[in-house]
């Protein structure tokens, strides 16, 4: 367990929130106050200080999310109370799906409770709402952040500057596990340690234990679910 991180194991799976801070500024338009790990925060709000001096504001969609949090999303699709999209970002018919296309379905677009990076406040979702026209909802799908897209400018300033505050994309590009997320920061000097420390054997003793739906199709395939979407990440540099 990486000590200097914080990360306990409570706090790798989601399940502990000693190693986040709740961020000084509520975002737009939700008002929701967000929570980012302790060592994130003064990067996060240095790279904030550098988008505003470009002319953007760098607000947060997500930061932190616990594992209750996470299990909801994943109950909610699996149930069908929730959309599972596909490649393209369009939703898919559920009803027709077997349980295990149904949970590498879900695996595209939402991790395993216990295994999202967002539990350890050092991955962050972000956004320019002042860049969407009034109205819109945004989607956090790829083409919004692609060229044409309402957030493409702040996409294309991101790629320039996370690095010098310590930051960068692990899903960059679609590398055969989870789909591309240009909108997904990840603090380095908190991640690597953390991605370390989250091991097989965490994240099964983690589901074993979990109330989640589809629990043994999960645990059937954890070893590629392990492989093909927690561990497949783009490399650091
Ligand atoms: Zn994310």
């Amino acid at each position: 367990m990486p000590a200097n991180t914080l990360l306990t194991t409570g706090a790798l799976t989601g399940q502990a929130q000693s190693h986040v801070i709740a961020l000084s500024a509520p975002p737009q338009p939700t008002q929701q106050q967000h929570l980012i790990h302790k060592h994130a925060q003064p990067a996060f709000a240095q790279l904030q200080t550098r988008a505003k001096q470009a002319g953007f504001n760098l607000d947060v969609v997500s930061c932190f999310r616990s594992f209750e949090q996470q299990l909801r999303i994943w109950n909610n699709k699996f149930n069908g109370l929730r959309p599972i999209l596909d490649h393209d970002s369009q939703p898919l018919d559920s009803a027709i799906l077997s349980e295990e296309q149904k949970v590498f379905a879900i695996l595209r677009w939402s991790m395993l409770p216990g295994a999202s990076r967002h539990h350890w406040g050092c991955e962050i979702d972000v956004c320019d709402y002042s860049a969407l026209p009034t109205g819109y909802q945004l989607q956090l799908i790829p083409q919004e952040y692609d060229e044409g897209g309402y957030l493409a400018a702040l996409s294309t300033w991101l790629d320039d500057n996370i690095a010098d505050c310590g930051f960068y994309r692990p899903y960059r590009q679609d590398l055969g596990g989870v789909s591309r997320e240009p909108w997904h920061l990840s603090y380095l000097p908190v991640a690597v340690p953390a991605q370390h420390a989250c091991t097989l054997a965490l994240i099964t003793e983690t589901i074993r234990n979990a109330d989640i739906q589809g629990k043994a199709t999960i645990l059937a395939n954890i070893e590629q679910i392990y492989t093909q979407y927690i561990c497949n990440v783009a490399a650091a540099s």
